[in-house]
């Protein structure tokens, strides 16, 4: 297959000796320019058209094989990928850690060589670990695809979410998102900083002042510790409480009831015709009111969607780097 080049591959990463091959990652927004994005929503843009046939496979990864690798909890990112990758007709192994040689104690490095033995093209994985789908990619020559990588970095949810308000407002450009949260432990709130910034919006980063990072203002966001300004944005998109990444006896905050009652985003916080949106898994009743997640503003069920037609975006970017016009609903067959 010939070399593609569109996104920075991750050996231009300084930190890290080169990978194996030069093939083309998705490890971080960091590797995408403007241009990347706007080929990528392109392409999920065409795959949505295929969502509403009644046959929805198309022959266009017909003999790839994509191997997701899960060494994290996951219900949407590795059954969207998966699914990503049965629509493009694509062979799939999904493997969760629970349950695999992980257990055993295998090293990833271990794993990632005894995947590559059966060549695969792409390895998508989510580990606890930073820098995780770094080490996939020096040692199996496929592409990588980081679903997720301790707090750095997510990238398919930013491209996901920008996809998401793509289709809403009809631009980026211009648009005003508050983040609401806890965006110290938050790989997506870092991802989303990144891509949202790119494409020309404006970012609020709104939490408690231990939940957010120092210096976090870098990435060319703006932070506030008052909850009340999130009535300005465009978007009030809410972070999970991410319970899991806290250390314990850390006090970042002095108990959920607490955060919910000073930074819980509920019907009488937001202003109207705002539109909530939040990665998911939620919290009900403790970043977020049941009422505000189910109600007509909220977009947290588009995004899912919006997963499945970015990823197979995503999937398909990175196989052929091709432009949106390769994708051409004439090339877009159903499969007979
Ligand atoms: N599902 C997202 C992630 O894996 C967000 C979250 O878990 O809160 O990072």
């Amino acid at each position: 297959m010939p070399e593609q080049t569109s996104l920075r591959p991750l050996m231009r990463d300084e930190l890290l000796p080169p990978s194996r091959s030069n093939r083309r990652h998705l490890i971080s927004i960091k590797d995408l320019g403007r241009p990347d994005v706007e080929r990528v929503l392109g392409l999920a843009r065409t795959f949505a058209t295929s969502l509403d046939r009644d046959v929805k496979k198309l022959p266009t990864l017909r003999g790839r094989t994509v191997v997701n690798l899960f060494y994290e909890p996951s219900t949407r990112t590795s059954a969207s990928f998966e699914l990503a990758a049965k629509r493009l007709s694509a062979d799939v192994m999904s493997i969760k850690s629970s349950g695999s040689s992980a257990d055993k104690g295998e090293s990833l490095k271990d794993t990632a060589l005894t995947l590559g033995a059966y060549d695969p093209d792409i390895v998508v994985i989510r580990h606890a670990s930073i820098g995780a789908p770094n080490v996939v990619a020096r040692h199996v020559d496929a592409h990588v695809v980081n679903a997720g990588d301790g707090k750095h970095q997510h990238p398919t949810q930013a491209l996901l979410d920008l996809f998401t308000m793509d289709e809403e407002f009809g631009s980026i450009e211009g648009l005003h998102v508050a983040i609401v949260g806890d965006v110290l432990h938050s790989r997506v709130a870092r991802s989303n900083v990144q891509a949202l910034v790119l494409m020309g919006a404006h970012v609020t980063l709104v939490g408690p002042p231990p939940l957010i990072p120092r210096g976090i203002e870098a990435l060319g966001c703006e932070v506030s510790h008052d909850i009340d300004v999130i009535r300005d944005a465009d978007v009030v998109y809410v972070l999970r409480m991410q319970r899991e990444r806290m250390q314990a006896g850390a006090n970042f905050v002095s108990s959920l009831r607490e955060y919910t009652a000073r930074w819980g985003v509920t019907a009488e916080r937001l202003a109207s015709g705002q539109r909530v949106m939040h990665p998911g898994p939620i919290n009900r009743g403790v970043e977020i009111t049941p009422e505000v997640a189910d109600s007509p503003e909220s977009m947290i069920q588009r995004q899912v969607r919006s997963g499945l037609v970015v990823r197979m975006a995503v999937l398909y970017d990175l196989l052929t780097g091709g432009p949106v016009a390769a994708v051409a609903p004439s090339a877009i067959r159903e499969v007979a």
